[in-house]
Formats: C-alpha cells, sequence, structure tokens
C-alpha cells in the first residue's frame, strides 16, 4: 500500500466513525446514507483506492474531468454534481448514473436528448437553491420554480425524477437552510413516490444534512484532503 493509499484508508474510516455519530444522534441507520466520494481535481488513481476500500459512488463537477475518469473507472457509479452547461448535457447522459444539478428548464430537454440518444434512461435530482434571495451563480432552482421543473423532468420520457440536491448557503446556518430543504424534499416526495433522494450534506456540514434526512453526502475534502486548483 503507497503512503497516499494509507493517507485515503485512515481519512476514510474516521469519516465513516464521523457519519455513524451524526446518524446515532439523529435516530438514523446509517445504511440509509450513501457516501458520494467527491474526486475532483484528484487523481484517478485516488478514486480507485476508494473502490477498493468499498466506495461505490463517485461524484464529479465538470464534464471534461468526469468524463476521462469515469472511462478510468467504470465499475462505480459517476455522480453530476456540478453546474452543468446545455452543450454537455449528451456527454454527461452518456456515462453519469445520476445528474444532481438540474435546476432549469433548457437542461431537462438537453438531458432527455442525450440519454435517448445513449439508449438510456438517466435518474435526476433536481438542484434547489436555498439561498435567499437565490443567487444564479451557485446553481439551483428557486423554491418558488421547483414544481413545474420537478414535473417537467418528471414527465420527460427518458429521465427519472428521483429527487433533490441542495448546498447550504455560505455563511448561513445550515440547520436552518436544510429544514427548508427537507419540507420542500416532503413535497416533492407527497407527489413523486420515487423521488426520496436527498443529496445534501457536504465535509463540513453532513451532520445537519443528516439531522434532516440526506439519503446522499457528496464529501472531497475530508477524504482526500484539500483541493488545489491549477490555474491556466
Ligand atoms: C466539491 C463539491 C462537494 C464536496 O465538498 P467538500 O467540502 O470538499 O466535501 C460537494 N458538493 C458539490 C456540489 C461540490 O462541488
Amino acid at each position: 500500500m503507497t503512503e497516499r493509499a494509507r493517507e485515503i484508508a485512515v481519512n476514510l474510516a474516521t469519516f465513516r466513525d464521523r457519519l455513524t455519530r451524526a446518524c446515532d444522534r439523529a435516530g438514523r441507520d446509517p445504511a440509509g446514507v450513501t457516501l458520494i466520494a467527491v474526486t475532483k481535481t484528484f487523481p484517478v488513481e485516488d478514486a480507485r483506492v476508494l473502490a477498493d476500500l468499498g466506495v461505490t459512488d463517485f461524484g464529479e463537477n465538470r464534464d471534461a474531468e468526469a468524463k476521462v475518469k469515469a472511462a478510468a473507472l467504470p465499475d462505480v457509479r459517476w455522480h453530476f454534481i456540478g453546474q452543468l452547461q446545455r452543450n454537455k448535457a449528451r456527454s454527461v447522459a452518456r456515462y453519469a448514473a445520476v445528474v444532481h444539478s438540474v435546476d432549469r428548464l433548457e437542461l431537462v430537454e438537453a438531458l432527455d436528448r442525450g440519454a435517448a440518444a445513449a439508449g438510456r434512461d438517466l435518474d435526476v435530482l433536481v438542484q434547489v437553491a436555498l439561498e435567499e434571495p437565490p443567487r444564479p451563480d451557485r446553481g439551483g432552482v428557486a423554491p418558488l420554480d421547483l414544481p413545474e421543473l420537478a414535473a417537467t423532468v418528471a414527465d420527460a420520457d427518458r429521465l427519472r425524477l428521483r429527487g433533490l440536491m441542495a448546498i447550504a448557503p455560505l455563511g448561513a446556518d445550515p440547520d436552518e437552510a436544510f429544514a427548508r430543504l427537507a419540507r420542500l424534499a416532503g413535497q416533492v416526495r407527497a407527489e413523486w413516490p420515487d423521488a426520496g433522494v436527498l443529496s445534501a450534506g457536504m465535509s463540513g456540514d453532513l451532520e445537519s444534512a443528516v439531522k434532516y434526512g440526506a439519503t446522499h453526502v457528496r464529501v472531497g475534502t475530508a477524504l482526500l484532503g484539500r483541493r488545489t486548483y491549477l490555474v491556466g
């Protein structure tokens, strides 16, 4: 085992303890919370280490990076969690197990066509903006527009509405934001019983997300360390 692999193994064990404690406090079964390891900016070798340790779900936020990793590591589930441009929808629809970031109508049509071209059905989450007022640079549909967008996804031929995704607002109380998200998720589930996925919680706020019903947490830093972004 390389030193990096050992470091990742320790981080994963620490994370699993933390998740178990969060579930205990929330009175939830840890089996009800799926870890999505966010590997953006890290090499696919790191993802392979995690896969060898039993991680089955991985998240990426850029198509160019995600499609290369998905091709290199095809036997796991790749989640597309980043803001999606319409012209990338066709590519993402080929390899993504789930697209978490559908936040506007034009993406529904583009992903539906992409899924049809790939000859498959695609699981989709609608991303909700929890900022008040909504901030377009962080993605997400405003809660008022959520019902129409969710209905459009549910009606699309090759898309399956599976639930909601959100990112807690920067510098705000995550409990407040995730409580609001939980109410919206309840409304969506009442209308579409198959839409029970709630993708919420990252390295910094997963306890709060678990408390408010997250079924999927998207965790990067706690597993792989701080990201450095190369410019240019
Ligand atoms: C990068 C990213 C994460 C992971 O964040 P960490 O704080 O590193 O755990 C989760 N969700 C989304 C949408 C991301 O872009």
